[in-house]
């Protein structure tokens, strides 16, 4: 039995890469150093890597620099999905607290919170460090969100933050399914890329396309009726 709770929840955290936006961050820089990446990815393959350090190895080889970093906060916030934007406005109207939870890189996710009137301080992402003309410097090393299990640790520590309430996340992908014993229910959001393991495991599930369906997920029945059938303000 999947653990799934009905609304309503106090705070809605959502993924970014294939859940907010549809482009994944870290292909979007890879596809500027493509063969360097490529090669990473064999070695992880062929087991020379130890998976975990994928996420600092891959850096290493692209060094995105400040300007890569803000292709990539234009490309999230280009490719926003159909509706999120609504979605936002009546879950802010609905009084939830709303958060992003992404193992991207944080100047690039701060962008797309901007964008959704997200505020930083609900913004968990990996940061990066520039040096002073703006070149690649290095990563959070110690951010639970750059190692595998990392989101379960972020969605435990959102949970028990005071007034929190039950915790709904939206996410595509198995990292995101991971934090499912810190959270009430996990929607499994196929409207960017539906990965058929994800949605079995899951106890709800929506391919959308159009993000506004999400919401009967995340609002009581109440809920929706006193804020999703708002006049739309776009
Ligand atoms: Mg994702």
């Amino acid at each position: 039995m999947i653990p799934d709770k009905a609304p309503p929840f106090g705070t809605i955290v959502f993924d970014c890469d294939s859940t907010l936006s549809a482009i994944e961050g870290i292909d979007e820089l890879a596809s500027e150093k493509a063969e360097a990446v490529a090669e990473l990815t064999n070695l992880a393959m062929s087991g020379l890597v130890p998976l975990d350090e994928v996420y600092g190895k891959r850096l290493e080889m692209i060094q995105p620099d400040r300007a890569a970093l803000e292709r990539v906060a234009a490309r999230y916030t280009e490719e926003l999905i159909p509706g999120i934007r609504e979605v936002f406005r009546v879950l802010r109207a609905a009084k939830k607290r709303v958060a992003i939870v992404s193992g991207g890189l944080l100047p690039a996710v701060i962008a797309v919170a901007e964008e959704l009137g997200v505020d930083a301080k609900d913004v968990y992402a990996v940061g990066i460090s520039f040096d002073e003309s703006g070149r690649y410097s290095g990563f959070e090393a110690d951010s639970p969100l750059a190692r595998s299990g990392g989101k379960l640790d972020v969605l435990q520590e959102i949970a028990a933050q005071p007034g929190a309430g039950p915790v709904a996340l939206v996410g595509d992908g198995i990292t995101d399914l991971e934090a499912l014993p810190a959270i009430a229910r996990f929607l499994a959001w196929g409207g960017v890329v539906h990965r058929d393991e994800v949605h079995e495991r899951s106890a709800c599930s929506c391919d959308g396309p159009d993000a506004r369906e999400m919401l009967r997920y995340l609002l009581s029945e109440s809920e929706l009726a006193h804020y999703a059938a708002a006049e739309p303000k776009t």
